[in-house]
């Protein structure tokens, strides 16, 4: 069984991720989205477990798997069994971090590879950050996050902002 690995930080999950996750659903027998948790971005607005389940509300695939890791994703990758690794493009600034990444990884666990899946037009410009900033502002994220969490991103801002003393 063909089994790859979507690692990331998905805080919240974005349409151009779910993009990514659904192609590379069609090219494995299973796909194991796994939010990374690491040393440096510390922190987030969502915890790992809430990421997760705003990726469960937002797609439902029979080979889709969601999992959460604070280890190194290629000894993960060899856990689970998988020798793919999926990675999004979405411009040449992504590209170089990404090999250099590839390399590290493939060097810890030789038998791993990375399979890049260029972004959808439509979601280049599109990061978790980009969200967080334009729901703070108060946009319309319609065309951003998948319509079932758009809601929880709201409130959780509105939150976290209050928390940290920012108006509204
Ligand atoms: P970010 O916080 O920048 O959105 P993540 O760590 O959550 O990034 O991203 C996980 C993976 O998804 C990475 O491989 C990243 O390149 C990819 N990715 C993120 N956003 C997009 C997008 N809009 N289109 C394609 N790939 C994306």
């Amino acid at each position: 069984m063909k089994i790859a690995i979507y690692p990331g930080s998905f805080d919240p999950v974005t349409l151009g991720h779910i993009n990514i996750i659904k192609r590379a659903a069609m090219a494995f027998d299973k796909v194991i989205v796994c939010v990374m948790v690491n040393s440096e971005k510390n922190g987030g607005l969502f915890a790992p477990e809430e990421r997760i389940e705003l990726m469960r509300k937002s797609i439902q695939v029979s080979n889709v798997e969601f999992d959460v890791n604070y280890g190194l994703v290629a000894e993960y990758a060899k856990e689970k069994g998988a020798r793919v690794l999926v990675k999004g493009l979405r411009a040449v600034s992504d590209f170089e971090q990404e090999v250099q990444m590839a390399m590290v990884n493939s060097k810890i666990n030789p038998d791993l590879d990375t399979v890049f899946f260029p972004s959808n037009e439509k979601y280049t410009y599109l990061s978790s950050s980009v969200v967080k900033e334009l729901a703070r502002y108060r946009a319309n994220l319609d065309e951003f996050l998948p319509r079932e969490i758009i809601d929880d991103v709201k409130n959780k801002l509105v939150r976290s902002d209050e928390c940290n003393g920012r108006q509204h």
